[in-house]
């Protein structure tokens, strides 16, 4: 294959242009010609200029812009054989072989009519001799591969699609201010977001804002006067103290009889029958726009580059595909089973068979569904008679990472729904050992769902000596059944400590679960840690804006990023701002690395480049300090850039959880509390850590941690993300033989 299209179709998702720089820079690297066809099927139907090829630097600074540079569009001829036939015309006359197309299930379903046609076609095209058969001839076939663009996640074949994640900030931003303006004036706020066909966006919104109902199509209300269920439960919110009232509906929520629930329904009701002051925000476009998020420009960013690997590895006569991502692994699929799996969803919603609808959209999507169904209520169930009541303590360890409060939070409830008294320690192990435990009520966590920070308090003390005797005893008086830890490195030392010496001190003879809870993302048992995804975004926004700095000067920064000895947000921050190099400790930094980087980047700023990026981690190399690569890139760099440097420092550590860290520490909790309860109930002392393994929530021994850790510098002896060092550098620098077509990263 020599030459491939790529374009962007349908509703436009944050996203699109990180995935399109990385097909357009990883398909020259390979050695094909890349073309842009502008404007989606609109661009392929009238051919012309709107078919471009694409250079090196056509796609360089546009990782951090949300919609598409190559434009978008609805086309309503392509829908029609007769603007496909047009369309084939347009892609022989420029010789393409493979198109990537990044859109939704309605593109997607084009792409596929189109390769199924595309025989038809061609021989259309020289039997009326437009097309000579020479030409006929060298285009057999056409290589089909896709990649999801749909802020709704809505279709099979990724868990995640493009766009979905930032459209879940574009949410939460504004729930969270709304939260705080509802809870002034005790007023309830009825939110729609997108989702004709997906409660994903609503569901999810409902679970990272703590709203207090949520209505989506897969699964309406289970009775027919849902009105009078939902009133009951807001009402008691009330009465329990909840001052701020958010009611979620996805655009396409309709009860059990297919009929449309709309926000001005709503309103209405708690209007009438409650008496609130109830206010409507429709969301609409602002769930499209802004800045893409860390976690869609890196996935976006993979799908980009798999989809190159696809297509030059793929049989040009074999089924299109659909490249997606499953936990961090990428995935291929066919495009046909993709879209028959998708529109078998809505045929049950339209058929009204709801469980089958809810079942379809995968297991955690049906399991997020029972959490926040638990989570929104204003009290717990009542206790089944036999339900044996437990005793849990909840503790922090180690640095503030934003989301600890969102686990708590739900735990807390979690775990008071199904009986059991939750007791919250204060201040880490260090209120374990002065027995700061106090019990945590339901109303007690109220609002906690996207609070930054950590309410219960932590710090980074490990238990030693005498320490632990302390914390036996007040295990023992507060009667302690199991523990749940929430944190990072240091409490999992913590944990460890004690679980270890379970033989010597009875009280801790029972079962313990860690929580990873870190921006760091160095625990083990798990590919991520919640506060991660936040401190990724906080590194993304500051450079962001640290780039916009330097419009007009020739710069090179070099960004010093947190993580202690653990590279994971220097290089995810390295991918998602398009930084030209990064320095880890895992790879070490040589002062042969850092004369050939001072050589590329004198080079680079000779031809033309204006701003250079490095990102650097805290710990990379003690005596390559930040500092000491300043004054070397200055120094080497003479007239050519200047250099600044950017210690990024707490800001990391701050802010309001991310909406994947808040989904994510909830789904977590749940599982912890799972956990603890069969421990217990089977009569097991057992340790575990819980964490997110190829996409599924897992549980490891804490017999197992020593053997993955290297404890020296704390952090896991494998990490998946090191393989993501090649696309990172490919990307942000082009090769000797692309040297002419532009610096821009
Ligand atoms: P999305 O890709 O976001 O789902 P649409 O459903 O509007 O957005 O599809 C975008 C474009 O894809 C349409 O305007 C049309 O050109 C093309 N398309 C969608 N469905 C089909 C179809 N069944 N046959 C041919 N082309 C289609």
């Amino acid at each position: 294959m020599k030459r491939i299209a790529v374009f962007t179709s349908g509703g436009d998702a944050q996203g699109m242009n990180a995935a399109l720089r990385a097909v357009v820079r990883t398909g020259l690297e390979r050695g094909l010609e890349v073309f842009a066809i502008y404007e989606g099927y609109s661009g392929m139907v009238e051919g012309g200029s709107r078919i471009k090829p694409m250079t090196w630097g056509d796609v360089g600074g546009i990782l951090h812009l949300g919609g598409t540079i190559i434009g978008s569009a609805r086309c309503k001829e392509f829908r029609e054989r007769a603007g496909r036939l047009r369309a084939v015309h347009n892609l022989l006359l420029h010789e393409i072989e493979g198109l990537v197309v990044i859109g939704g299930d309605g593109s997607l379903t084009g792409a596929d009519i189109l390769k199924r046609e595309w025989t038809g076609l061609v021989q259309e095209l020289v039997e009326t001799g437009r097309v000579s058969k020479n030409a006929a001839e060298r285009a057999k076939s056409l290589a089909v591969v896709g990649i999801i663009g749909s802020i709704d996640n809505d279709m099979f074949g990724s868990d995640i699609t493009t766009g979905a994640d930032t459209a879940l900030h574009r949410i939460i931003e504004a729930t969270d201010a709304i939260s705080s303006t509802a809870a002034s004036h005790q007023r309830t706020f009825v939110v729609e977001v997108m989702g004709r066909h997906c409660g994903y966006l609503a569901l999810m919104s409902a679970m990272a804002s703590g709203a207090d109902w949520v209505l989506i199509p897969e699964s309406p209300p289970d009775v027919d006067d849902w009105e009078s269920k939902m009133c009951e439960a807001l009402l008691h919110g009330r009465e329990v103290g909840r001052r701020d009232i958010m009611v979620i509906v996805a655009e396409g929520a309709t009860d059990r009889n297919g009929k449309e629930i709309t926000t001005e329904h709503v309103k209405k009701v708690l209007e009438d029958r409650l008496g609130e002051d109830a206010r409507i925000t429709v969301l609409g476009h602002v769930q499209r726009g802004g800045a893409p998020s860390a976690f869609d420009r890196n996935l976006s960013t993979m799908l980009g580059a798999e989809a190159i690997e696809a297509i030059t590895s793929m049989d040009p006569n074999g089924e299109p595909l659909i490249v997606g991502m499953q936990g961090n692994k990428l995935t291929r699929t066919r495009l046909d089973v993709a879209l028959a799996k998708t529109k078998a969803v809505a045929d049950a919603v339209a058929a009204k068979n709801f469980d089958e609808a809810l079942a379809l959209r995968g297991q955690s999507f049906a399991e997020s569904f029972r959490v926040v169904r638990t989570l929104v209520r204003a009290l717990p169930h009542e206790p089944a008679p036999d339900q044996r009541r437990l005793r849990l303590a909840i503790v922090h360890g180690g640095g503030p990472a934003p989301g600890m409060n969102t686990a708590v939070r739900a735990a807390v409830r979690i775990g008071i729904d199904r009986g059991h008294t939750i007791l919250g320690v204060r201040n880490a192990f260090r209120g374990l050992v002065n027995g700061e435990i106090e019990e945590l009520n339901w109303m007690s966590v109220n609002g906690w769902a996207g609070r930054g920070g950590s309410e219960l308090g932590t710090n980074r003390a490990v238990p030693k000596g005498r320490d632990l005797y302390a914390i036996a005893r007040h295990l023992e008086e507060q009667k302690i059944d199991g523990i749940l830890m929430v944190g990072g490195w240091s409490g999992y030392q913590s944990i460890l400590e004690l679980h270890g010496q379970r033989h010597n001190y009875p009280a801790f003879d029972i079962p313990m679960i860690c929580l990873p809870a870190t921006i760091n993302n160095n625990l083990p048992g798990t590919e991520l840690s919640v506060g991660a995804d936040t401190a990724l975004n906080s590194i993304v926004s500051a450079v962001d804006k640290i780039k916009q700095s330097a419009v007009a000067s020739q710069r090179a920064f070099i960004v010093e990023v947190m993580g202690y000895y653990c590279g994971y947000l220097a290089l995810m921050g390295a991918l998602a701002t398009g930084a030209e190099r990064f320095y880890l400790h895992e790879a070490g930094v040589t002062m042969r690395d850092l004369v050939e980087d001072v050589e590329e980047f004198k080079h680079a700023f000779q031809h033309g480049k204006r701003l250079g990026l490095i990102i650097r981690n805290e710990k990379a190399n003690e005596v390559y300090s930040t500092h000491f690569m300043r004054t070397l890139f200055e120094e080497e760099g003479g007239d050519l850039f200047d250099v600044r440097e950017a210690i990024l420092g707490h800001l990391q550590q701050g802010g309001t959880p991310s909406p994947f860290d808040r989904i994510f520490a909830t789904r977590l909790a749940v599982r912890c509390i799972d956990f603890l309860e069969q421990a217990i109930n089977n009569r097991e002392s057992s340790g575990a850590c819980i964490g997110q393994i190829q996409g599924d929530i897992r549980y490891t021994s804490l017999e197992d941690v020593p053997r993955q850790m290297d404890y020296q510098h704390s952090r896991p002896l494998k990490q998946w993300w090191m393989d993501l060092r090649p696309i990172a550098r490919v990307l942000a620098l082009p090769g000797p033989s692309m040297r002419g077509q532009g610096y821009r990263g």
